[in-house]
């Protein structure tokens, strides 16, 4: 319940948002429209046919530069808030972190019929991370890959420590997904799924890209997906 409240809050602010931006880029968009029209219309009707109507011309380009500048300056704004937070980054034992994560998906993942193989390297080295954003990335891959395991199946995380990184891979056994899917999974509000935000992947990857490491996937329709997720060491 509390789950689906969150997901509900999610799409509102989603929903919020979108429409903020609707808002703040359509009407620059309808006036550089219209300065563009009367400049063709100018131009075919040869308006501008002498020099004194240089400075109508001028007008009415730089307002349309302006409002180019304009729309730059709101989508800069929107994409500097819709970065994450910087991470505060400490060292951190990966393998706590998992099971923090497990320990409160485990009756959800038990729901579902999902069998966890955990397969933690003793040696795992510690992470250069932020707790809270980590935590995020796995209960979304977690999540993704229960979603993909409609009646059951197996989902294992494994860790092995890397040259100068740390590797952890979560596996599943759900549908999988076809090259197409593969290909798009990572874009902002690319989603298959009903009622589906389509953001988990798109933050997941932007927060380890911030930390400096990468999330990548493969996949095989029918069998199963796996997700790598490297971190740099401590
Ligand atoms: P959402 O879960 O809201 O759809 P995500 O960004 O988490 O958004 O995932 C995007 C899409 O990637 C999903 O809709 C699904 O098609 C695909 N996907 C992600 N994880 C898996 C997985 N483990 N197995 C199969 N498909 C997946
Ligand atoms: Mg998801």
């Amino acid at each position: 319940q509390a789950e689906a409240l969150m997901r509900a809050e999610q799409l509102a602010a989603v929903g919020r948002i979108s429409a903020q931006i609707v808002h703040e880029v359509r009407n620059p968009l309808s006036s550089i429209g219209l300065n563009v029209e009367l400049l063709q219309d100018g131009f075919e009707t040869a308006r501008f046919a002498t020099p004194e109507d240089a400075a109508e011309v001028k007008d009415l380009i730089s307002a349309v530069t302006q409002e180019v500048d304009r729309l730059a300056d709101v989508t800069e704004q929107y994409l500097r808030m819709a970065r994450p937070p910087r991470p505060d980054l400490d060292p951190r034992d990966v393998t706590a972190v998992l099971d923090t994560v497990l320990d409160f998906t485990r009756e959800e993942l038990e729901r579902a019929g999902v069998e966890v193989v955990r397969d933690f390297a003793l040696d795992t080295p510690h992470v250069l991370a932020d707790e809270g954003q980590l935590r995020q990335v796995f209960l979304n891959l977690l999540r993704n890959s229960r979603e993909a395991m409609p009646s059951g199946g197996r989902l294992t995380i494994v860790t092995r420590p890397a040259e100068d990184a740390v590797e952890v891979t979560v596996r599943d056994t759900g549908q999988g997904m076809t090259e197409d899917i593969r290909q798009r999974l990572f874009e902002p509000f690319f989603t298959t799924k009903e009622g589906g935000t389509g953001l988990g992947l798109a933050v997941s990857q932007q927060i380890l890209q911030v930390h400096g490491g990468s999330l990548s996937c493969q996949s095989i329709p029918g069998q199963g997906t796996a997700f790598v997720l490297r971190l740099p060491r401590a």
